[in-house]
């Protein structure tokens, strides 16, 4: 496959999954989910396997900074220009993996976590994931963790749901199941996946930050890896800090 057709198809994969279930509202607007209470103490303790607690889900995070997050997958070659522009910036990233993609480019785990970066849960194949069942939904959360602990040591702490903004009751059950107490959803989307020209990207991120801030961004898309630094130098510029989504969310 040619690198053309591979970022085509890549893309169009990423524009299908992405879209399905999307609100159609440009940027900077609140989600209809749950928020997170910033800076709320950790629950009480995680959740086991009898008397489950349902995850709880996030879609900002506290005062303290701003989260640049990435839906995982596509060429690793843009993988690897955003980790530089990342670098660069000196700005931390959390990388949602889309677990097929890790199994399929084993490097892409290492670097992320080399870099300084988060990598957390994308379910393993991208469904629209309002659109399938219990065990579907519970077999795409449990492999993508699982392919996370093979490449990258660790399931990592948080999932996202494919396809949807906003998670059903039943996965938060499957991914309190899966041993995810917390969902992470997002509050900035500027919709990169249908590639706008990257000023557009980067207008549409600046337009939206504020403090607390969980940009939802896809690594295998040209015009946001080109627009990545000057977000964060824009959101440097209001006093607002890239974090971890570890470092701007309770576990
Ligand atoms: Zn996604």
């Amino acid at each position: 496959m040619t690198r053309r057709t591979f970022l085509a198809a890549a893309s169009s994969l990423a524009l299908t999954a992405c879209t399905a279930g999307r609100r159609g509202v440009a940027t900077g607007t609140s989600t209809t989910g749950t928020a997170g209470t910033p800076g709320s103490p950790p629950p009480a303790s995680p959740p086991g396997p009898a008397g489950l607690r349902p995850a709880r889900f996030v879609a900002r995070g506290s005062p303290n900074g701003v989260a640049f997050t990435f839906h995982g997958s596509g060429d690793p070659a843009l993988l690897h220009a955003l980790l530089g522009a990342a670098a660069r910036a000196g700005a931390p990233i959390t990388v949602f993996a889309v677990g097929s993609w890790l199994d399929q480019y084993p490097d892409v785990a290492r670097a992320i976590l080399a870099g300084g970066h988060e990598l957390a849960n994308h379910t393993y194949t991208h469904p629209a994931l309002g659109t399938v069942g219990r065990a579907a939904v519970a077999g795409e959360i449990t492999r993508c963790r699982d392919a996370l602990t093979r490449h990258a040591g660790s399931p990592g702490a948080w999932f996202r749901p494919s396809g949807i903004d906003v998670p059903t009751p039943l996965m938060l059950d499957e991914a309190a199941r899966a041993g995810y107490a917390t969902v992470v959803g997002y509050d900035v989307d500027p919709r990169d996946y249908e590639d706008p020209p990257s000023a557009a990207v980067l207008e549409r991120v600046t337009g939206g930050l504020h403090p607390g801030a969980i940009v939802s961004l896809h690594t295998g898309h040209t015009n946001t890896v080109d627009a990545f630094e000057a977000m964060v130098g824009a959101a440097r510029h209001r006093n607002l800090t890239p974090r971890l989504v570890r470092d701007l969310v309770a576990p």
